[in-house]
């Protein structure tokens, strides 16, 4: 499973994605993962997910999620904490550009 993270098409997608997600942040807009909603934070480590496990390597199957969140509840569970209550201060959902 891991080894499909290395083909060198997902390496470029993942270029871009950060990329998106640098520029995004600058920008002084909300980057929101594509798991659970709750907004990625400037400065705060995060990976970038397929979002279909079959849906192939390129820029359009992937989106940014928190660090870990592919692999762990902890992870998951970490960053509900921290993002519910940045949330509070939200309004509403923010859909990616990427979704
Ligand atoms: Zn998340």
């Amino acid at each position: 499973m891991s080894t499909k993270h290395q083909k060198p098409e997902w390496r470029r997608t993942c270029r871009i994605i950060r990329t998106q997600v640098r520029l995004a942040h600058e920008r002084g807009e909300d980057v929101p993962c594509w798991r659970c909603g709750y907004l990625i934070e400037p400065g705060q480590r995060y990976d970038v997910g397929h979002l279909n496990p079959d849906g192939g390597e390129g820029v359009d199957n992937a989106a940014p999620e928190h660090r870990g969140e592919n692999r762990s509840h902890g992870g998951r569970l970490g960053a509900r904490i921290t993002n519910t209550r940045r949330k509070a201060r939200q309004t509403g959902m923010v859909t990616p550009p990427w979704a």
